[in-house]
């Protein structure tokens, strides 16, 4: 005779018995018809949503003697509260003054894109993006400002709906009116 092994469960599963538990905790019978399949959908949906793929290596090109601000304003992006696991969503600016090389603007897009998709929290988030900039391009200066909104604040009343957190850092030869000074161009 020999034991019959039961496999390990996997993580997917070991997640989708977790949504179940926090679902029965909260008095709801997961057994319901509404509800079989929503354990699954859960656990599979908050994996996709920090699932992310390694950013390709930049490619820097001659900034061919243009010293002034490169800003990307109005990045969208969504991200998860690292608190609450409820979405914070918005608009990221990205900007930094290069030494000599450039790189193009759609990888600022990807970083802002990069860093969302984690749990996160702003002002970790805000810090990474700079710390990226500073490292991969090595800007005489780099800015960045993310305005979000926080559905864990505003589904729970705190501030009125559409109330944004505004965070930032300059750093180096980037001021804020550097981003703002774009916000005037039409
Ligand atoms: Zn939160």
């Amino acid at each position: 005779m020999h034991e019959v092994q039961e496999a390990p469960l996997t993580a997917h599963e070991r997640g989708e018995a977790a949504v179940a538990v926090l679902l029965e905790s909260l008095g709801y019978d997961v057994e319901s018809e509404r509800l079989r399949a929503t354990p699954a959908r859960v656990a599979a949906t908050l994996a996709s949503l920090v699932r992310r793929e390694p950013l390709p290596p930049v490619t820097l090109i001659d900034a061919e003697g243009y010293d002034g601000p490169i800003v990307l304003r109005d990045i969208p992006f969504h991200s998860l509260c690292e608190h609450h696991l409820l979405p914070f969503r918005g608009v990221a600016h990205v900007g930094y003054r290069p030494a000599d090389r450039v790189a193009g603007l759609s990888t600022l897009a990807r970083v802002v894109e990069y860093f969302a998709r984690d749990l996160q929290l702003q002002e970790r988030m805000t810090a990474d993006i700079a710390d990226w900039v500073e490292r991969e391009l090595e800007p005489r200066g780099v800015g960045v400002a993310i305005d979000a909104e926080h559905l864990c604040m505003s589904m729970r009343g705190v501030g009125t709906p559409g109330t944004r957190a505004r965070t930032e850092i300059f750093r180096g030869a980037f001021s804020r009116s550097d981003i703002e000074m774009q916000e005037r161009v039409p």
